[in-house]
């Protein structure tokens, strides 16, 4: 059986006797077993971390930089690889897999521009002879704490910042599906990375807690669950550490009367049911705008009932299954309360098979009419295939509705309207907003981040705002007066 290790200072290791199984979720079968990592092994990673510090802070950004050229040749020759070690033990597909490696890609390759992004800002004579300038360093060990749904790309948005800034990393990948980590330290060494500059350390909670409560990590960026992130981020700040806390979504598509019917149902089918709806910028709730939303949930039912539910396995696949059986369990209890409450169940998951795979966790795409505002489905989030379309009198009752909500992730409109859409993007209280694009994550050289309930902390991730995350700003001023004597001055000094 496949055994999942810590890869500590260049190396597989760990003292801990204590495994969990990784499941395969299409079949249910254990497809490896992963360390739950002891106090011993978070030490030795820790030491680690700090002696690579020392080293790894001093190189100049431009060798920082080569190494990490070098890093994305090699996860361009490992993407079919990578890919594929994900969709075993995350289920989606294996195109799905692919493209989540590229986005993480994205953000090597931004880091590799970091030379540039590190350049500080100087002014001359701020005095009589003085000058004074502004540096951003390094802040020493960071650490990240990643959720299951991603296991290459999230990591991605947070290490490779990190370490090009100077910083050492280490990162605590989900127990779920922890092998791609393992593969992506792998390839960093190879690139020329100094050992211990990035280590791995598997396991659960208990590490998390070794980790917001070791002195010697001086931030935390994390990204899950909601309840999980508010936890993070309270401990993490309440021992004195930078933080940066992702949490959950429910994201709303608004299709106006007026927007293109079938640009907006190809947007929702792949927003909605695509990676099987375990994604924090899914849309899980089309709302649906004045004489629009009997169309709209014809044509997305018709879809999605064609929508080719298979094991990653089949390449013709458009939706695998989603990650444990405890997690099917808890979306089918979502779609029975439902139906308990009053929503139409246009098309029901629940109970869904696939011959040969009879033990997989799969959940059929689902889609909710009639969803009001007051209901579990709507106010919670349920990462699965599941799609509540709630019914809008007009562009303001849709308007609060995004506004209302407890999460901040994602939000898009469709419309042909200029001024609407202008409306939208500004008003709306949502961290990522797009116009007539259903999943609006931007690109690496912009930043990612939620508002609200979907992320604690003052810093989104990557772009700029992941080079502020990972660097102090300090600010130099200095003089050498060579002629000057002035005497001790006590009064504020001012030009
Ligand atoms: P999760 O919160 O259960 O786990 C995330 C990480 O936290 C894992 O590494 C896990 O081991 C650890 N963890 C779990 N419970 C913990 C606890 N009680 N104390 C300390 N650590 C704990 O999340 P998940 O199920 O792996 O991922 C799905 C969630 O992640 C969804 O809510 C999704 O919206 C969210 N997510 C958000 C974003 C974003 O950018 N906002 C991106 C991806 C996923």
């Amino acid at each position: 059986m496949k055994r999942v290790e810590n890869y500590i200072h260049g190396k597989s290791q760990s003292s801990s006797n204590n495994f969990l199984d990784v499941n395969d979720p299409s079949t249910s079968e254990k497809c490896a077993e992963v360390v739950l990592s002891n106090k011993n092994d978070f030490n030795a990673a820790v030491i680690s971390s700090k002696k690579a510090y020392l080293e790894w802070s001093n190189f100049t950004p431009l060798k920082r930089s080569r190494i990490l050229s070098k890093y994305k040749e090699l996860i361009e020759k490992n993407i079919e690889t990578l890919a594929k070690i994900i969709s075993i033990e995350h289920g989606k597909t294996l195109d799905d897999a692919k493209g989540s490696v590229i986005r993480g890609l994205e953000v090597v390759e931004f880091s590799c521009g970091i030379p540039h992004l590190l350049k500080g800002e100087f002014s001359q004579n701020v005095g009589n002879a003085i000058d004074s300038w502004s540096i951003r360093q390094p802040l020493g060990i960071t650490a990240g704490i990643t959720p299951f749904n991603f296991p290459a790309m999230v990591p991605m948005w947070m290490y490779p910042i990190s370490i090009a800034c100077g910083n050492s990393f280490i990162l605590k990948p989900s127990e779920k599906d922890p092998s791609c980590s393992i593969l992506l330290a792998q390839l960093f060494s190879e690139a020329g990375l100094p050992d211990g500059v990035f280590n791995v350390v598997q396991g659960d909670k208990d590490i998390v807690n070794l980790i917001l409560n070791s002195d010697e990590i001086s931030s935390v960026s994390f990204v899950g669950s909601t309840p999980v992130a508010k936890y993070i981020y309270e401990t993490s700040a309440k021992n004195g550490k930078r933080v940066q806390a992702l949490g959950g979504a429910k994201n709303h598509l608004v299709v106006m009367p007026d927007a293109n019917i079938d640009q907006a149902v190809d947007g929702i089918m792949g927003a909605a049911y695509g990676s099987a709806g375990e994604r924090c910028m899914a849309v899980s709730v089309a709302v649906a705008v004045g004489d629009i939303a009997d169309k709209l949930v014809e044509n997305i039912s018709n879809k999605a009932e064609s929508l080719i539910v298979a094991p990653w396995t089949d390449s013709s696949s458009q939706m695998g299954p989603v990650i444990s059986k405890e997690h099917k369990d808890k979306i089918e209890n979502y779609i029975t309360s439902g139906v308990e409450e009053g929503a139409k169940l246009v098309l029901d998951g629940r109970n869904f098979k696939i011959q040969g795979y009879e033990n997989g966790y799969f959940v059929g795409p689902t889609l909710f009419d009639e969803v009001n505002k007051d209901m579990k489905i709507y106010k919670e989030e349920i990462f699965g295939p599941v799609l509540s379309v709630v019914r809008a009198r007009n562009y303001d009752e849709a308007l609060n509705l995004v506004n209302d909500h407890a999460f901040g992730n994602g939000t898009s409109i469709y419309t042909s309207d200029g001024e609407i859409s202008r409306h939208f993007t500004t008003n709306c209280k949502i961290g990522m907003v797009g116009v007539n694009v259903p999943i609006p994550v931007p690109m690496a050289f912009h930043s990612f981040g939620g508002w609200k309930q979907s992320l604690f902390g003052d810093h989104s991730m990557h772009g700029t705002e992941g080079v502020r995350f990972y660097t102090k700003l300090k600010t130099v001023t200095s003089r050498w007066p060579k002629s000057i004597q002035k005497g001790p001055e006590f009064k504020m000094p001012t030009n």
